[in-house]
Order: C-alpha cells, then sequence, then structure tokens
C-alpha cells in the first residue's frame, strides 16, 4: 500500500510517527500510542510505535537526505528507502518467514512501514554476549540459496532478470561499499580508523602489492558480475535472530551483484566470533560457519536441479563451477571485510567491545591476518573446511 496524499520529503518526529501510523490504518484513529526512535542515528530513522492498551507494534524507518559519518554530513540518496522495501518484498516472495512483512511505504517521505521485530535480538548483540542461536545459520543458509537462487539467471527468464537488474540500479551505496571494503583499507587514506598499535600492520597492508592486485580482482567481480539480487549488507547486525526465528533486515545496499559478496559477509562476521572465543564457544561458531555453506549449498542444489531454466540444468560440472566459484569469491570478500572492519571507516563491536587492550590489538591482528590469507587463498579453497583450516591457522 502507498500512501494517498502527495507528500514531500521531511524529516519525521515521533509526534509525526505517530499521526502517520493512524493515517494508513494501521490503528484505530481513537488509538492511544507512544513512539520511540530507536535508530543509530547514523544513516536513518527507526520508530517504533506502540498502542498501550493491545502491545501491538511497528516500525517506520524513514532515510534521512544525508549521513553523518567523520563528524560531517554527506548526502545519500533517499531512494535507498525504496530500494530496501522492494528488496525486502522481493526476497520475501521466496522467504517469507525469514524478511519481516512490508505494510506500506511512502517513496517521497522514504519511509518503509514494516513489521516490529523487537521480540527477537540484533545477532551482533547476541552473539557478542555468548547467546546461542540454533536456527542461525540454517535459516541464513536458506535465506541466502532462496534469494540468490530466485533472483539469478540460473531460476529466472533473462528478460525478467534484466529488468531486476535495472529496477535494483544502485550506484551511490554500491559506491559506498567500492571505497569503503574494496579501495581505502587497502590504501593508506584519512578515513581509516585504528589504534596506534596497528600501525605497523596497517602499513603492511598497503605494501601488499600482491594483496591488492587481488582485492582488485574482487573489486572488479563487485562491480561487474550483476548475478543476482543481494541484500548488500549482510553482516550480523542486519540480522535479528531468537531461539525459533531469524530475520533479515536492512537491505538498502540492494543491488544485482555477484553471490559470494552476501555469503561472505555473513561469514565474515561470524568469523569475528571466532577469533574472540575459545575451547566449545569458537566451535559453536565454527559450525555456524560451516552449516552456512552446506545448507546455502544443498538448496542451491536442489533448486537447481528442480528450478532451474532448462539450458543451465543439462550442462555437466556447470552447477559445480557455480558453487566452486561462489565459495572462492565468498572467502575473498570474506577477507576484505575483516580487514575493513578492523582497520577501515566503520568497525564491529565484537572486536571494539574488547577492553583489555593487549587482547583487542591481538584479536584484531588475527582478524587483520585472517583476512590476508582468505583474499590470497581463496582460489585454492575447495570446501568450506579448508575456510575453518584458514582461520585455524590464523591464530
Ligand atoms: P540502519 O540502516 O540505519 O542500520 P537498520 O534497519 O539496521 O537501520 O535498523 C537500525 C536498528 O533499528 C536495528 O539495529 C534495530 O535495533 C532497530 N530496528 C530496525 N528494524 C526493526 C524492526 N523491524 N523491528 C524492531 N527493531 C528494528
Ligand atoms: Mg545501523
Ligand atoms: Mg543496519
Ligand atoms: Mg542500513
Amino acid at each position: 500500500m502507498t500512501l494517498t496524499a502527495p507528500t514531500t520529503y521531511k524529516s519525521l518526529t515521533e509526534e509525526a510517527a505517530i499521526e502517520l501510523a493512524k493515517t494508513i490504518q494501521a490503528f484505530d484513529h481513537t488509538a492511544q500510542l507512544t513512539c520511540r526512535e530507536i535508530g543509530d542515528g547514523n544513516l536513518n530513522y527507526v520508530f517504533q510505535i506502540e498502542e498501550a492498551a493491545t502491545g501491538k507494534r511497528l516500525i517506520i524507518k524513514q532515510a534521512l537526505p544525508y549521513a553523518k559519518v567523520i563528524g560531517e554530513s554527506w548526502p545519500l540518496t533517499l531512494k535507498r528507502a525504496t530500494i530496501e522495501a522492494n528488496v525486502l518484498k522481493k526476497h520475501g516472495e521466496f522467504v517469507p518467514s525469514l524478511v519481516p512483512a512490508v505494510h506500506a511505504t511512502d517513496e517521497a517521505l522514504a519511509i518503509t512501514v514494516m513489521e516490529d521485530l523487537s521480540h527477537l535480538e540484533i545477532a551482533r548483540e547476541g552473539l557478542i554476549n555468548g547467546r546461542q542461536f540454533p536456527r542461525l545459520s540454517q535459516d541464513i543458509g536458506e535465506y541466502l540459496a532462496q534469494t540468490l537462487f530466485h533472483t539469478s539467471d540460473y531460476g529466472l527468464h533473462p528478460f525478467e532478470k534484466k529488468r531486476l537488474a535495472a529496477e535494483f540500479s544502485n550506484p551511490e551505496l554500491c559506491k559506498i561499499t567500492e571505497d569503503l571494503i574494496f579501495t581505502d583499507p587497502f590504501f593508506d587514506v584519512d578515513t581509516n580508523d585504528y589504534e596506534p598499535q596497528l600501525q605497523a600492520a596497517a602499513e603492511a597492508i598497503w605494501n601488499d602489492r600482491k594483496l591488492q592486485l587481488e582485492v582488485a580482482k574482487l573489486k572488479k567481480s563487485f562491480l561487474t558480475e550483476a548475478e543476482a539480487l543481494l541484500h548488500g549488507d549482510l553482516h550480523t547486525g542486519s540480522i535479528f535472530a531468537g531461539p525459533a526465528e531469524t530475520k533479515v533486515i536492512d537491505p538498502e545496499f540492494g543491488f544485482y551483484g555477484p553471490i559470494g559478496f552476501d555469503v561472505g559477509l555473513f561469514l565474515a562476521n561470524l568469523i569475528f566470533q571466532t577469533i574472540t572465543r575459545e575451547g566449545e564457544e569458537r566451535q559453536e561458531i565454527v559450525a555456524h560457519i560451516e552449516k552456512t555453506w552446506e545448507v546455502f549449498a544443498s538448496s542451491f542444489t536442489e533448486l537447481w536441479q528442480t528450478q532451474s531454466v532448462e539450458s543451465f540444468k543439462e550442462t555437466e560440472g556447470y552447477l559445480e563451477y557455480v558453487l566452486g566459484k561462489v565459495l572462492a569469491d565468498a572467502v575473498g570478500f570474506a577477507g576484505c571485510e575483516l580487514i575493513r572492519r578492523t582497520i577501515g571507516l566503520a568497525h564491529v563491536k565484537d572486536l571494539d567491545s574488547i577492553e583489555d587492550n593487549d587482547k583487542r590489538i591481538s584479536f584484531k591482528k588475527q582478524a587483520l591476518q585472517t583476512g590476508r590469507e582468505l583474499i590470497l587463498k581463496r582460489e585454492q579453497t575447495a570446501s568450506i573446511k579448508d575456510l575453518v583450516e584458514i582461520l585455524k591457522e590464523a591464530r
């Protein structure tokens, strides 16, 4: 549903969000509603509206016309709100239980009205606190297989695939990824951010010509391989998890890119947890890493065998080639994510929240070392066990 009255952009207040919720008839006109802005306030507002009497809740997410990074504002297209809503809807066609329901959108206001998920927990926060999410890898493996297969040439008529690739063109948000993941961390630029104790490790990366060449190849894949409709920002902060449920949010970076990118970003964010944990607790995360890949590969294979377009199904060895490339790409993209979250502009709480200074620095060195190994060895990674071996060696 789209709002009927013509609107122009203005940033919502909590009061305006309540009015809006009534206008779209999400609640009765007489309902007593409260509203809280619960977003991180960097790129977007997230308003949570609740009816006191019934406990019924919903979310209105609004894009801001700028991003507050490095202290100054940086203009950023509002179109990303429409991209986000449309990715949620498109992916929701294939995995309705793994994404929030979208109730309404308004392009001019850059808002998405969606299901409230606050009975769940952001996976990153939960994992940092040692929470077990037994469904996490099963659900994300399935999410990856379904959303990526069904939006790719393997599962779609080529006309429809190209129509979608054009609809989900997202150049400004892609540019952020191109700079922050594939470029800046590998060169000495001002926006990089790291502790002084990491100076030598950072310089080693900036002087590593072999590594830079491999990262340039990965960047080329990201720039040119319009393989499937990606989430585009699938870190553990984009996932709500609970004992019996998983939901993927925040696909504003969605676009047509290489399948391995979504897979690799998720794996990298699990890898941060393998770095900070020991023993059994570490093993739980290793099991999630293995299972994510195993579920992805087996579901993707089943979809290929039962639903792929004829020409692909019949070519011997082609599925194995595609999956092999997805794994190698995912390993390389994971390596880039490990490095950029350690010395680049945007960090992860998994490492930054470690209070003991020596420990934190040593974990960060391990993240950099692991990232480098993953990028350089990605083509030799024939199975998920090979990735797990690389993680062990870097300890
Ligand atoms: P951003 O693009 O600014 O990162 P997110 O979509 O990741 O925005 O949302 C930021 C935060 O707002 C989330 O970490 C979560 O705490 C909250 N949030 C977002 N969507 C929902 C939702 N559907 N239900 C409950 N809380 C949400
Ligand atoms: Mg955020
Ligand atoms: Mg987010
Ligand atoms: Mg976001």
